[in-house]
Formats: C-alpha cells, sequence, structure tokens
C-alpha cells in the first residue's frame, strides 16, 4: 500500500485525489487537511480513517473533534495542526492542494521529513522556488507536478535522456474573456468569471484562469520546476484545452501531452509515477476531432500574464508580493467588493510600490505578503 497525506482535502484536487484513491484500492490515507468544512471532512474520515485530520478553524476543529470522537483519529488545527498532518509519519507523498501562499510551510516541513510532494499549491514555488529546489535535492525528495501543464511538460520531458529543453510550450485556454477588450472586461461580473469553459476547478483557480494570473503563476512554476529562464517559457493559447502542453529540444523537435481536460490524469500520473494506470473516463477521439487551434496571448488586455513575466524576471520577493496582492483582490472581487479590473490594477500598484528582497527566506517572503496586503488595504477603498 502506498500511503498518502492530502493537504486540502475538500477542495477540487483533494477530491479528485480522493475518488483516485476510491477506485484504485491501493493508497492508504494517513492524514487529512482542510479549512472549515467539518461536514465534508467527517464524511472523509469516516471513509479513508487517516490517522491524524486537520481543520485550519480552530472552532471548527472543536466541532468535528466531537463529531468523530467515536473514531481513532487525532485531529489538529491551524498551522501547527496543518504541518503536523503534513509530516504524518508513515505517509511517503503529501499531496499539496491547499489554496495560496498558506503551503509554503507545510511543504518545507514535508519535504525535511523525507516526504515526496505531489504539488498542486503552485504558490509555494511561485514564492518559495529558491528555497523548495535545492531542499528537495539535498533531502532526495520529488517535486511531482500536479498541475495540469506542468505534469504534460514532466510527461514529454520522460524520453529526455539528459538533453536539454530549448523551450517550454505552456499552453493556455485563455479563459472564457479570450478576445475581450479592456472596456468588455471592465463589466464583467462574478459569474461571468467563474465560468471555465473546460476545467472544472475551485473558484480562486478559475478567477485566476480568466485573468490569466494563473498562466502567468504557471510560467514561474515552470522556471522553477524545469530549470528554465522565464523566457525560455512561451504561453501558447490552444482553447479547447486538448494540448496540455509542450517541450521543444534543441534540435526542434516538439514532444506534447494530449488528453481530455481531467484533472485525474496529472493526480493519478503523480501518486504512481512512473507506472500509468487505467483511468475511467473520455478519451481523445481522432475520428471526431477535426482541428486544433492556436492563438497568441493577449499581454496588453490581460496585464496580469505581462505583470507575471516581470515579477518572474526580477525574481526575489516580487513574485511574492505578484501573488499575495492577486490573492487579496481575488478574495475581494469573489466577496463582490472590487470591479473585474481591480485586480490587475492591485497588483501592479502593490509590485511597484514594493522594494524588492533578493532570495528572501521564509520570514521575509510572508513578511512581503503582509506588506503587499497592508498596501492594498490603505491604498484602496472597497
Ligand atoms: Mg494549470
Amino acid at each position: 500500500m502506498k500511503k498518502i497525506a492530502v493537504l486540502g482535502s475538500t477542495g477540487s484536487i483533494g477530491t479528485q485525489t480522493l475518488e483516485i484513491v476510491r477506485y484504485n484500492k491501493d493508497i492508504e490515507v494517513t492524514a487529512l487537511a482542510a479549512g472549515r468544512s467539518v461536514n465534508r471532512l467527517e464524511e472523509q474520515i469516516r471513509e479513508f480513517k487517516p490517522k491524524i485530520a486537520c481543520l485550519w478553524e480552530k472552532e471548527k476543529a472543536k466541532e468535528l473533534k466531537a463529531a468523530v470522537a467515536d473514531l481513532d483519529v487525532k485531529v489538529v488545527s491551524g498551522m501547527e495542526g496543518l504541518i503536523e498532518a503534513a509530516t504524518e509519519e508513515s505517509a511517503e507523498i503529501v499531496v499539496t492542494a491547499v489554496v495560496g501562499m498558506i503551503g509554503i510551510r507545510p511543504t518545507i516541513a514535508a519535504m525535511e521529513a523525507g516526504k515526496d510532494i505531489a504539488l498542486a499549491n503552485k504558490e509555494t514555488l511561485v514564492t518559495a522556488g529558491h528555497i523548495i529546489m535545492p531542499l528537495a535535492k539535498e533531502k532526495g525528495v520529488s517535486i511531482l507536478p500536479v498541475d495540469s501543464e506542468h505534469s504534460a511538460i514532466f510527461q514529454s520531458l520522460q524520453g529526455a535522456a539528459g538533453n536539454k529543453i530549448h523551450k517550454i510550450l505552456l499552453t493556455a485556454s485563455g479563459g472564457p474573456f479570450r478576445g475581450y477588450t479592456r472596456e468588455q472586461m471592465a463589466s464583467v461580473r462574478l459569474e461571468d468569471a467563474l465560468k471555465h469553459p473546460n476545467w472544472s476547478m475551485g473558484h480562486k483557480i478559475t478567477i485566476d484562469s480568466s485573468t490569466m494570473v494563473n498562466k502567468g503563476l504557471e510560467v514561474m512554476e515552470a522556471h522553477w520546476l524545469f530549470d528554465v529562464e522565464m523566457d525560455q517559457v512561451q504561453v501558447v493559447v490552444q482553447p479547447a484545452s486538448i494540448i496540455h502542453s509542450m517541450v521543444e529540444y534543441e534540435d526542434g523537435a516538439v514532444i506534447a501531452q494530449l488528453g481530455t481536460p481531467d484533472m485525474k490524469l496529472p493526480i493519478q500520473y503523480a501518486l504512481y509515477y512512473p507506472q500509468r494506470r487505467y483511468l475511467p473516463g473520455g478519451r481523445l477521439d481522432f475520428t471526431k476531432l477535426k482541428e486544433i487551434t492556436f492563438d497568441v496571448p493577449d499581454m496588453e488586455n490581460f496585464r496580469g500574464l505581462k505583470l507575471a513575466y516581470e515579477a518572474g524576471r526580477r525574481g526575489g520577493s516580487l513574485p511574492t508580493v505578484f501573488n499575495a496582492a492577486n490573492e487579496m483582490a481575488v478574495g475581494l472581487f469573489l466577496d463582490r467588493k472590487i470591479p473585474y479590473l481591480t485586480i490587475t490594477d492591485m497588483i501592479e500598484g502593490a509590485m511597484e510600490h514594493h522594494k524588492v528582497v533578493d532570495a528572501p527566506n521564509v520570514e521575509q517572503i510572508l513578511e512581503s505578503e503582509r506588506e503587499a496586503y497592508d498596501f492594498i488595504k490603505s491604498t484602496w477603498k472597497y
């Protein structure tokens, strides 16, 4: 039995991870962690019987503890609890599917405890890639990408035989507002932004996909995961999300991974790597697929992507500010407190205001995050 811990177990990636566990029957879940959903976590505890369960909110954790008093499970809470779940002794792989920078500390703790990481929490690499990647090497642990594009790149690298990557072609659907002008974007409502054309995902990432900030975060993620420069990562718009990303080698050969848009494939590949398992669900049908179309990303109207390249090229604490400002702005947009275009205004403003710290440690990363929040709070009225 393979043993895993799932951080963010009630979210989109978390529940799909548990679907894979349920289907395959040869994975044991030793720890589960979620944010605030007592009922859903209780259901998961009853089904998967972890040794440790963490609910981020203390009060909710008390409720959960009472609800599962009949079971042999340790209930913990807060950052301390999340780290305890991430380092649960018997787990070999930790699936990091929490949303946001909250993932940094538990990911580092899990790696220090010698665990492989199935990484869905891209913010950890965006903000602390310079800490995470050397640590993985030092501890001899693997970072297995769960993000569909990065999994596609990882799969396209399996036959690399030591050959260098010339370029990464990171595909993007372009989201629901592909082709929109700034004027059209100005009147985008929350309901419109939550409709992704292909992928079914959590709210935060669905908004990030619509602004293309998600793609920007993914460029930075690819830069760290595959040890390439920011400008070796080219975003290619491929609206139907059939090609999940590609690698171009020195000789011009391009290797791609294709499939239907289903997050379970990258999750399962990370859990069983290098083995491939049967996965129920849709398959590409090349008798029906007439064409695959491409476009260049519109960085003038989708300023989030342009700002991400700027943040990633400069590096240091600037990607943290990019990410933190976006996290806060998206939260405000989800609460209907700011208009859609203010999301990128806030990112740009916070980046301009920030004095970059080179090679920040975890404390400095979290300090840069707080600073970005404070700047937004004191600059915008909402
Ligand atoms: Mg992705």
